[in-house]
């Protein structure tokens, strides 16, 4: 008998977390996600596991994603000793963001303590270090997709494309007992059909238990098609006004579709004479590990392509320049108009992207252009809802920049497209909702009840079920 118990992403979309015990599989930990959204060294200084990490024996990894992989170091901190088993470009990316994060952290941390101390205030010791941070790297496993894994004494593990970011992979697991097997798929983030550089998510068809994400859960995404032409017509119309774009970055996926699509609006000469810059240490180190896969992306897109322009985004997008140091950062605030800045954070919750909204955000010749989820808490969901001030490094500052949001480039599936992938596995299996807000999960249930005549769970944060 084995049990699944939600310990993160359950009626909310980060801090993907959930653990899978049993005789034949052992202790397993699918995803460690750290939660995001408010203010960073609190959140971090605040997460607590409620299950002993000395226990578990192996946590498997749907992807790169910080609300998937985030708490990994301290895991390893707090007495986890065993693998950490991805596919072979989520333990390459994993570098890049686990790297990323402990320095953010750290630095975000000193930062406050000076504050403490100046207040009087007791120091605070940081939760994992970058000891732990290379432990978690020194034990990670990549594998293939499609090949199989063994798990505890008697299961078994298969990672499956999913199509939502480099690497993405949908889990699949077979239990076994007493000559009797159980499959639980996990379907970690599943992507959009028509991404660029990314596959269709694989369609599976065999399930006992599914437990799957519901991101966008109540909401249609536009077209791909539609995207670029809405992408288009943002700019042109703040080139006519001089302005600058902003755009916030997710560093792996949305950067790297973007530069995809600006390249191609290039190529067919429709870009102005706009620059790019890619102001993110992190995005730049990511492309990077694109470029290294793009060959091997069976990606339709990416197929079409000369064997040049797929050997680099950097070589498809000729006007883009690569700022990582902080002084060619500063550099990028000095230009009057004609720049596309391209930096993180992606929901704003730190990194440069900041330092250009106080420069730029209160002048209404500017656009700032959305490219994915903004979750609860965070400033970019406070702009993105509307807010006419924000405040930033203590100030205020008035919104009159143009706020758009590129529905398309979402790297998640749209409504439609859950619907279908939950249709492919016949029979009907048991089937739980993660990764969601309340209103999306209760609209999708309600849709799945209606169209499938599936009845789903959607689990509470620290719920278990039997299998
Ligand atoms: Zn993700
Ligand atoms: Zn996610």
């Amino acid at each position: 008998m084995a049990t699944i118990t939600f310990h993160g992403a359950a009626q909310e979309v980060t801090g993907s977390c959930h653990l899978l015990e049993g005789a034949g599989v052992g202790r397993i930990l699918l995803d460690c996600g750290m939660h995001q959204g408010g203010d960073a060294v609190r959140r971090i200084q605040d997460e607590e596991f409620a299950f002993d990490p000395a226990t578990i024996d192996a946590v498997v990894l749907s992807h790169a994603h910080l609300d998937h992989s985030g708490l990994l170091p301290k895991l390893y901190h707090d007495g986890f000793n065993g693998p950490v088993i991805c596919t072979r470009a989520t333990a390459e990316l994993l570098d890049v963001m686990l790297n990323d994060s402990v320095g953010l952290y750290l630095r975000d941390l000193e930062r406050t303590n000076v504050r403490n101390a100046r207040r009087g205030r007791p120091l605070l010791d940081p939760i994992y270090t970058q000891e732990d941070v290379e432990t978690a790297l020194k034990n990670c496993e990549g594998h293939q997709y499609k090949e199989t894994i063994p798990l505890g004494d008697s299961a078994s593990l298969r990672f499956h494309d999913a199509g939502h970011i480099l690497g993405s992979a949908i889990v699949e697991i077979t239990l076994r007992e007493q000559e009797k097997e159980k499959v639980l798929v996990f379907s970690g983030d599943l992507g959009k059909g028509d991404s660029v550089l990314m596959n269709e998510p694989a369609v599976l068809e065999k399930a006992d238990v599914l437990l799957v994400e519901s991101t966008y859960g109540d909401r249609e995404h536009r077209g791909e098609q539609d995207t670029i032409i809405q992408l288009r017509e943002i700019l042109s119309e703040t080139w006519q006004q001089g302005g600058n774009v902003m755009i916030p970055a997710f560093a792996v996926g949305r950067t790297q579709d973007l530069l995809f699509h600006l390249g191609c609006l290039h190529n067919q000469g429709e870009l102005d004479n706009w620059q790019v810059f890619l102001d993110s240490p992190m995005a730049i180190a990511v492309t990077r590990i694109y470029d290294r896969w793009l060959k091997l992306l069976d990606a339709d897109d990416v197929r079409q392509l000369s064997d040049a322009h797929r050997s680099s985004l950097e070589k498809f997008l000729p006007t883009l320049n690569l700022a990582s140091s902080t002084e060619e950062s500063m550099a990028i605030n000095r230009i009057k108009g004609g720049a596309i800045v391209i930096a993180g954070s992606g929901m704003c919750t730190g990194g440069r992207i900041r330092h250009h909204f106080k420069g730029r955000i209160w002048d209404s010749r500017n656009t700032i252009i959305f490219t994915g989820y903004q979750a609860k808490g965070t400033l970019g969901r406070v702009i993105v809802d509307g807010a006419k001030t924000i405040k930033m490094f203590g100030d205020e500052y008035v919104v009159k920049a143009r706020v758009e949001t590129l529905g398309g480039l979402s790297a998640h599936a749209g409504r439609r497209e859950l619907l279908a992938w939950i249709k492919g596995f016949q029979p009907q299996p048991r089937t739980l909702l993660v990764h969601g807000e309340p209103a999306a999960q209760d609209a999708m249930a309600d849709k799945l009840w209606r169209d499938q005549q599936l009845k789903v769970s959607i689990p509470s944060r620290g719920d278990s079920i039997v299998l």
